[in-house]
């Protein structure tokens, strides 16, 4: 088995969300009219702070909770409609939590999953995971990360269209992140995904759409490249003595901020730092660096919940 699949003919939304609202039994709205569409074959990251609702739109989609208003598809099914339940065999999902039994093996695991998909190769999942000396190991047995992996396993087995990811790498050491993120990026390859992380570099790794939610309401929803490119530009300067570069930066009226040895300040290289140079070489400022900075998705991130 590949764990790769298929390209799309990129015109379907395998995933949309149509004025979604949540309201839990307790009174919260965790979602607030949310609209997004994904199409098919394009990879999203989903962000948020702590309670922006990510998880609850997660479990919508899958079928685990209704919406209180709105309507969700998969792969241009309504939940609710006879078709969902064929869309939802089409879809992998990998569950925050474990949420699974934890005295059967992994290969009676994978055998439960492939009963309920109704297709799936036991033995080529468990080879393409690296998982076949542990196949015999019940989870309670398995590491961490050995357990994340049957979790993705599980989701892939049944070589889904669409995969929903709540946290996939979440609470692992750094080397099992790193193997189920090399994981993961093959999983994701020309599949539609919905990726819920906290981690802003693995969804930059992993992901070409972004989707912010903030308060249960989208507040971004567009290409990184587009939200990169929205960003502000900024130079990053080293100097010998990088207090006296700091004090010249400030007479000039930009706060710098730190950057490992050097200073990140506001500006577009290509048309400020040419002049910024000269004048601190010329007041005597030895700088031995300036380059132009590409944000990154944890700036753009924070700019957008904080605007
Ligand atoms: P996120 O995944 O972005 O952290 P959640 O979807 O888990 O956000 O939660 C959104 C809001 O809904 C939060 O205020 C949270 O406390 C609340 N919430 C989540 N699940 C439940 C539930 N089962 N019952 C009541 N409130 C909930």
């Amino acid at each position: 088995m590949s764990v790769a699949c298929a390209t799309f003919a990129p015109t379907v939304d395998a995933i949309w969300a149509n004025g979604v609202s949540k309201r839990y039994r307790t009174g919260t709205l965790a979602l607030d009219g949310v609209s997004f569409a994904i199409p098919e074959g394009t990879r999203a990251c989903l962000l948020g702070p702590n309670g922006a609702g990510k998880s609850t739109l997660i479990r919508l989609l899958e079928g685990a909770l209704r919406p209180t208003a709105g309507e969700v598809f998969l792969l241009g099914e309504r939940a609710d409609d006879p078709g969902y339940t064929a869309a939802r065999r089409r879809t992998g999902i990998v569950p925050q939590g474990p949420g699974m039994y934890r005295d059967v093996t992994a290969r009676e695991h994978l055998e439960l999953a492939r009963t309920l998909y109704g297709r799936g190769d036991v033995d080529a999942t468990l080879d393409a995971f690296g998982l076949r000396e542990h196949a015999d190991k019940v989870l309670e047995a398995l590491s961490g990360g050995f357990r994340r992996r049957l979790v993705l396993a599980t989701a892939l087995l049944a070589e889904p269209d669409v995969l929903l990811l709540d946290e996939p790498t979440v609470g692992l050491d750094p080397v099992a992140q790193h193997d189920v993120r090399a994981l993961l990026r093959t999983a994701m390859a020309g599949r539609t995904a919905l990726l819920c992380t906290h981690d802003l570099r693995e969804a930059e790794e992993l992901s070409e759409d972004v989707v912010i939610l903030r308060g249960g309401r989208v507040l971004v929803h567009e290409p990184l490249a587009t939200l990169r490119a929205r960003a502000r530009p900024r130079i990053r300067l080293a100097a010998a003595d990088g207090e006296r570069l700091a004090g010249a930066l400030r007479a000039r009226g930009l706060e710098p901020a730190a950057d490992g040895d050097g200073l990140l300040v506001p500006g577009d290289a290509q048309r400020d730092a040419p002049a910024l140079l000269r004048a601190l070489l010329a007041g005597g400022v030895d700088v031995y660096e300036c380059r132009p900075v590409a944000p990154t998705l944890e700036q753009l991130f924070l700019e957008a919940v904080r605007a």
